[in-house]
């Protein structure tokens, strides 16, 4: 299993979401991103997360470059929340 500094990735919430009524479609997330974790959706013509626990932690580049605004990532401070009491929970 991956892992993340000792913590298995699985518990790691850290991944894009889409949000399918801002995509236009335009594959830009899922041309960019190397790793799997997006596709497209040839029936719904829009991206959508595939893989998310491939998705490097704390990296948010593809939303970046999203030029619809249309992916978020956990807010920081409840997301180092969440890594703080997992560190402790695996150290
Ligand atoms: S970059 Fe944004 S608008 Fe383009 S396919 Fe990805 S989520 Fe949709
Ligand atoms: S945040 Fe980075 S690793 Fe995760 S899906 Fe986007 S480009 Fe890929």
């Amino acid at each position: 299993m991956n892992d993340w500094r000792g913590i298995p990735r699985e518990k790691i919430p850290w991944f894009p979401t889409i949000d399918a009524e801002k995509c236009s479609g335009c594959r830009t997330c899922v041309d960019f991103c190397r790793n799997g974790v997006l596709e497209f959706d040839a029936e719904q013509q829009k991206a959508r997360v595939r893989a998310p626990f491939n998705c490097v932690v704390e990296c948010s580049t593809c939303g970046r470059f999203c030029p619809a605004e249309a992916i978020s990532f956990p807010a920081e401070k409840e997301f180092n929340a969440i890594i703080r009491r997992l560190l402790e929970e695996y150290r």
